[in-house]
């Protein structure tokens, strides 16, 4: 291959940005906007960069509808981070808090605050290798927790809730990180919301959380500064040193999202993409998916040819064909090809042809 055509990277994260972003940061990385310095070398106190951060802040709010009564914050530490953030700041009252535990990711989160209270799974789907979303009903929450967690998008099992969950008025939170754009939402619905940045919205390194202003402030004294949201919402993410790089391209993927139509018109396009995908894997004598059908994930499509071998082989050989990071993840193998807002159609298109050809060259050894 031509090493300078770029490839279709079906990596679970971090991802696929726009090109045209890319391209018109490249333009101007070592002199922003007249400014004579790049955006990673400018003070974060700069007037420049306060324009970034601010823009950042208004067009994801006008993106995702965010109602006044929110706080939005660009904090560092992941997803990962945010799993103890989250039990430190929320566990504010009786200190329980109910997980519904749908994969790996939603049960790391449940580890991490059992650390800091009373932690209760009310529903798993892991008897059946996370395959569906159970079904989760206000009667299954206790009624004075604290809050109740879960995870949208499950990334690695490739499943998404199909609605979000009554819990009356115990506060709702929500993993986001691999679905966060990719869909119309309600934030009214939750408490808080937080998404690493690295699968639908930028490079690594920033996580978004979106909270509602009454839940702020309940952290304990002992509370690391860091980990108290109200002290990154009472500084508008500019407590210390924000991570400034990440940001400017996060907004300028935000501005490229408003342009061309906002979240609805990639809430179309992705289901354009994943009906394709899901579609001829579901008419193939080869591949199969293994996820409830009203449970599957519009960003991260799992499938199996049911041998491990012609599996590791199918990996191998979409890498020769510009087709990269289709492996599963290393926990339940298989291949996963995930499909976030910036893998265009034409890379559905040539993962399905390289499909078809696979099934081809090796029919009778599945
Ligand atoms: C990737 C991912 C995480 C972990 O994110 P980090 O930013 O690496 O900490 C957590 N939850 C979900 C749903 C993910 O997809």
């Amino acid at each position: 291959m031509d090493n300078r055509e770029r490839v279709f990277n079906f990596s679970a994260g971090p991802s696929m940005l726009p090109l045209d972003v890319m391209e018109s940061i490249a333009g101007s990385l070592t002199n922003y906007a007249g400014s004579g310095q790049s955006v990673m070398e400018m003070s974060h106190r700069s007037k420049e960069f306060e324009a970034i951060m601010n823009d950042a802040e208004t067009n994801l709010r006008e993106l995702l509808g965010i109602p006044e009564n929110y706080k939005v914050m660009f904090l560092q530490g992941g997803a990962t981070l945010q799993f103890s953030m989250v039990a430190l700041n929320l566990l504010r009252k009786t200190k329980k808090a109910d997980y519904v535990v749908t994969g790996a990711w939603a049960k790391k989160a449940a580890q991490e605050a059992a650390k800091f209270g009373d932690i209760r799974i009310a529903a798993t789907s892991e008897q059946s290798t996370f395959t569906y979303i159970p079904t989760v009903k206000r009667e299954d929450f206790r009624g004075d927790a604290d809050y109740v967690h879960i995870t949208f998008n499950n990334t690695i099992y490739g499943t998404h809730y199909p609605y979000v969950p009554d819990t009356g008025d115990v506060p709702l939170v929500c993993d986001m990180s691999s679905c966060i754009l990719s869909e119309e939402i309600d934030v009214s619905r939750y408490g808080l919301i937080y998404a690493g940045a690295q699968k639908n919205v930028g490079p690594a390194g920033v996580t978004l959380a979106i909270m509602r202003e009454d839940l702020l402030g309940f952290a304990p004294k002992s509370t690391p500064t860091y980990l108290d949201y109200k002290i990154h919402a009472d500084n508008g993410s500019m407590y210390n040193t924000p991570p400034c790089f990440a940001i400017f391209v996060a907004g300028e993927v935000f501005k490229k999202i408003k342009r061309e139509g906002g979240v609805a018109a990639l809430e179309k396009a992705n289901n354009e993409k994943a009906k394709k995908l899901y579609d001829f894997i579901d008419g193939s004598a080869m591949f199969r998916c293994p996820v409830a059908e009203k449970d599957r994930s519009l960003m991260n499509v799992v499938f199996v040819t049911g041998d491990e071998g012609l599996d590791k082989k199918f990996t191998q050989t979409a890498k020769a064909e510009g087709l990269y990071n289709l492996a599963g993840h290393r926990s339940i193998g298989g291949m996963r090809a995930s499909i976030y807002n910036a893998m265009p159609m034409a890379g559905i298109d040539k993962l399905i042809g390289f499909m078809k050809e696979f099934e081809v060259e090796n029919r009778g050894q599945a």
